[in-house]
């Protein structure tokens, strides 16, 4: 899907809201691609753009590599209704919470709705991790770099840029159906003959 470039938002426009999309456990390609078209199905929700999905190296517990991306969509949810939806089809796909940060099937995070700022437990906008994690700034930088931070007042490129490509050992592209390594070490080793 192309660069989403219309980041306007007016009050008689539905939103645009980011969501971020990760997965370490049982098929992650075929789960993440699953879930955007379930969220594109679900009332209220219309996807404008996906990113290519990235191969990182996991934050927290010892566990799989995760597959991660993200997508940017207009909504007609308030933010809590669509926040209930992410929950909802995590669990759809399985996703049990154990241990924090740990593995997981199916994850989905808010990351931004629009410019507004909510500080709740239980939702927070902007992501309150969004700014500091290249497994979520470099994607949404390949789909959305002028979106604007509604705290920090930087864009998603420069964000991007700030906390560089650590972590992010592979690129796929569903458009391309290319796999591109960040580092010759990171490469399987060819099949034996
Ligand atoms: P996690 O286990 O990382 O998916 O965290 C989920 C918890 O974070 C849930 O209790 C959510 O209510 C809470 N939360 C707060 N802000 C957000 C957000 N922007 N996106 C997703 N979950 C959020």
């Amino acid at each position: 899907m192309a660069e989403c470039t219309d980041l306007s938002i007016s009050p008689s426009d539905p939103p645009l809201v980011a969501i971020a999309l990760g997965s370490n456990l049982g098929e992650p390609l075929q789960q993440l691609r699953a879930a955007v078209k379930v969220l594109g199905q679900r009332p209220g929700i219309n996807v404008l753009a996906c990113s290519p999905w990235y191969c990182t190296t996991p934050v927290g517990p010892p566990q799989p590599n995760y597959w991660n991306g993200c997508l940017v969509a207009r909504v007609q949810l308030s933010p809590w209704a669509l926040l209930k939806t992410l929950q909802a089809i995590e669990v759809q796909f399985g996703r049990q919470r154990q241990q924090h940060w740990g593995a997981r099937t199916l994850d989905l995070d808010l990351l931004l709705y629009g410019d507004r700022v909510i500080a709740t437990p239980e939702l927070t906008l902007p992501h309150p991790r969004l700014a500091e994690r290249p497994f979520v700034l470099v994607p949404l930088a390949a789909i959305a770099p002028h979106w604007r931070h509604p705290l920090l007042g930087e864009t998603i490129q420069t964000l991007r840029e700030q906390v560089g490509d650590q972590g992010i050992i592979a690129v796929l592209s569903d458009d391309a159906g290319e796999t591109t390594f960040a580092t010759a070490a990171d490469r399987p080793p060819p099949e034996p003959r």
